[in-house]
């Protein structure tokens, strides 16, 4: 029987998430050993802990045929491989900062400074975008502490809060690139390894949606519920469910978390009451 392998960071900032969003597709990945490949009891799946720096390579050479990885990752490796889905995890941004006294009034002060990086790729193509000629410095780690020994006048490194950056004396002066995970997969799946993969990527998509809609309940005198269904339209249509209370009904359906404040005013000035706002686990269209 064919199994999608499915490859993973090992240890890092990534897997946690990783295993937390496999697990919500229902794909439960034995704990506790440490093993490098892990077959998946419930799903047709094994897989894979690996250095995230490999994992681009791995899927286009079929070693994995997909990957969770950053997107910082996969264009720096610039392997053979199609990015199906962004994962909203693992949320970075690659920046180039400077010592802290040092001012940059614009980009083209940054000829001729030499930048440490472990991503010289990404930063070679931003740079000749820019028409800037600097030296760049290849280390693999520690890039913060480059300017500090001598090694380099500034940096291009990943950032997320931004306090390495401000321990280290350094401030962020401009962002190359936006990074989050995301899911790639190799060119030439078999054709059931491509449905076990439509399967995932179906799950993976009814997960993301749940997380970003919440389910309303609320009770609303029946003559404002026509009111109050313009601003909540369901999925389909609100479910309206009459109360022991004469004249009350219970309307039920489901928001974007985006709209939810907005709409929460609205709803009660419509004279809603007993709003209940509830997490949704999945969404299945
Ligand atoms: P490995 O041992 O697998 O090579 P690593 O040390 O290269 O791990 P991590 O530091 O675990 O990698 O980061 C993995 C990914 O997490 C990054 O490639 C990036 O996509 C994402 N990430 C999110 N926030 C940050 C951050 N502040 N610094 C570094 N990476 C971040
Ligand atoms: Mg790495």
């Amino acid at each position: 029987m064919e199994k999608l392998r499915i490859a993973v960071q090992k240890s890092g900032r990534l897997i946690e998430s990783s295993m937390k969003l496999l697990k919500e597709c229902g794909i439960d990945v034995p704990a506790g050993n440490n093993q490098l490949k892990i077959s998946v009891d419930n799903f047709d799946a094994e897989i894979l802990f690996l250095r995230d720096d490999d994992i681009p390579e791995y899927v286009q050479d079929g070693v994995a045929d997909i990957g969770f990885v950053g997107e910082n990752v996969v264009l720096e490796k610039n392997k053979i491989t199609n990015i199906i889905e962004r994962l909203g995890y693992g949320k970075c941004r690659l920046s180039i900062a400077l010592p802290k006294g040092k001012r940059l009034n614009n980009l083209q002060e940054l000829n001729g400074v030499k930048i440490a990086t472990s991503y010289p790729v990404i930063l070679s193509n931003w740079l000749s975008e820019n028409n800037i000629k600097a030296d760049i410095h290849e280390i693999s780690g520690s890039v913060e502490i480059a300017p500090r020994i001598g090694l380099a006048d500034a940096i291009c490194d990943l950032v997320s809060s931004g306090s390495t950056l401000f321990s280290n004396e350094l401030y962020e002066c401009e962002t190359i690139l936006k990074s989050e995970a995301v899911l790639i997969s190799g060119k030439n799946l078999s054709q059931r390894k491509q449905e076990l993969l439509d399967q995932l990527l179906f799950r993976i998509r009814s997960v993301k949606k749940a997380k970003h809609t919440k389910y309303v309940l609320l009770n609303a005198p029946n003559d404002s519920i026509a009111q109050i269904c313009k601003y909540l339209p369901g999925i389909n249509s609100p479910t309206i469910v009459p109360l022991a209370q004469e004249g009350w009904s219970s309307i039920h359906s489901v928001i974007g978390e985006n709209d939810f404040w907005n709409v929460i005013e609205k709803l009660k000035a419509a004279g809603a009451q007993g709003i209940l706002i509830l997490p949704i686990e999945k969404i299945i269209e």
